[in-house]
């Protein structure tokens, strides 16, 4: 059953306050989401009552810490369906993961090897392999975007000739931070594994706005960040597949990841703490498990059809204003919007709608090569969660004939 989505709005405290005298309209969720108060609670809960260290502690303290933080894990793969709690390693956020899965795979890449990606890479899914290729003698190449504003999505076509079986690693993203189309990451995954080829989805715009099962995708590694699924900032996770992780090098050294230290050497932990060297982060990565259940009990297929009900809305209202360029396929999408006018920069949108109360991004959106390609200097970015409602969306496109109005543009 589908939950009420207004009385949503009551669990999130940040939403109920006025920006410039008006009731903020938070539309900002591509780049962080706001934070429910079981959330915030979790946070607040452990600092008063549990924090300790974890793993090397035999005080009651430290036990409970210990054993909040591995339940955490343990969410964490029910949340995406992992075979094994061990397949969770807790990172920063998208961006550390893919380095860690960059630097612990690329380790084995060789002169020939080839990295493909694709031209809709958001910077954290693209630098970390530039310099993996770099540093290995391996070779980058990219599925093309297809369209004057990248409305044909991913070139599916082009894999045929470029999924050869020199790739050893192929990264995608699930869900385009800039264009908000969502990818067939099944297929990905499978023309992938057809090859031999590793398979690397950056799942940080999908993870929190619907379902999500690496099993049934038959991804090896995926990546995402607590912050865009209602969690905190600061933690994230590197899911790799078991078999995968304890063949890998780790990328960074230390306490906690060795099970056997001498002054000459050190042998390693498997996974998960192979990757996760020094004192973890324990208090968010507790909080991030409260994300997943609150998600959960939202229904994540609902959340999903929210978000894109009202993305697909925006678009068409937004399709309507004059001069507007909207990126992206018309039709499935998730919950994100992302446009461009010929007379007036994003940037002074996204101030002019500030005024209004409403939070929107403009720029190149960690996606410089692409704004390049489609040959934009940068898109105004409207972005969906659950607390978001059609009537929100009014107040947008009211907020952008407003400022068409201002500029001259009619
Ligand atoms: N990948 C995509 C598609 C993103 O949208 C983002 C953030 O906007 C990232 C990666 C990087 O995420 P983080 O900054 O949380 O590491």
């Amino acid at each position: 059953m589908s939950p009420s989505w207004s009385n949503v709005r009551a669990d999130f405290p940040i939403l109920h306050q006025q920006v410039n005298g008006k009731p903020l309209v938070y539309l900002d969720n591509a780049a962080t989401s706001q934070k429910p108060r079981c959330v915030i609670d979790a946070l607040v809960g452990y600092y008063e009552r549990d924090n300790s260290n974890v793993h090397r502690g035999l005080h009651a303290l430290s036990m409970r810490a210990t054993d909040a933080y591995e339940s955490a894990r343990a969410r964490l793969a029910t949340f995406i369906n992992a075979a094994d709690a061990a397949e969770i390693i807790f990172t920063r956020g998208t961006t550390e993961s893919i380095n860690l899965a960059a630097r612990s795979l690329g380790a084995k890449l060789k002169p020939g090897d080839v990295i493909l990606a694709t031209e809709m890479e958001h910077h954290s899914n693209l630098v970390p392999w530039q310099q993996i290729a770099k540093a290995t003698g391996a070779t980058l190449r990219f599925v093309p975007v297809l369209g004057a504003n990248a409305e044909g999505g991913l070139d599916l076509a082009s894999l045929d000739s470029l999924l050869t079986p020199q790739v050893k690693i192929f990264a995608f993203t699930h869900i385009s931070n800039t264009l908000g189309g969502i990818n067939p990451v099944e297929e990905l995954c499978r023309r992938a594994r057809a090859v031999g080829a590793l398979s690397v989805i950056d799942a940080a715009q999908s993870i929190g706005h619907g379902p999500f099962d690496v099993r049934a995708i038959g991804a090896d590694f995926v990546a995402f960040s607590g912050h865009k699924m209602a969690g905190p900032t600061g933690i994230g996770v590197l899911y790799g597949r078991r078999g995968l992780l304890d063949t890998m090098v780790p990328d960074e050294t230390g306490g906690g990841m060795v099970s056997h230290v001498e002054y000459s050497g050190a042998r390693w932990k498997p996974a998960p703490e192979r990757f996760e060297a020094g004192t973890p982060n324990i208090a968010d990565a507790i909080a991030l498990a409260k994300a997943c259940d609150y998600l959960d009990a939202l229904d994540r297929a609902a959340i999903a059809k929210h978000d894109g009900e009202l993305a697909a809305l925006a678009y068409e209202r937004l399709s309507t204003l004059p001069g507007i360029r909207l990126l992206g396929t018309a039709g499935a999408r998730s919950g994100l919007v992302s446009f461009a006018f010929t007379e007036v920069h994003a940037h002074d949108i996204v101030t002019f709608a500030d005024e209004d109360g409403i939070a929107l991004r403009g720029g190149h959106h960690c996606n410089q090569p692409l704004m390049r390609k489609l040959g934009l200097t940068g898109t105004t970015r409207a972005s969906f969660y659950v607390y978001n409602t059609p009537e929100e969306i009014d107040v947008l496109v009211a907020s952008m004939r407003r400022i068409l109005k201002f500029f001259g543009v009619t």
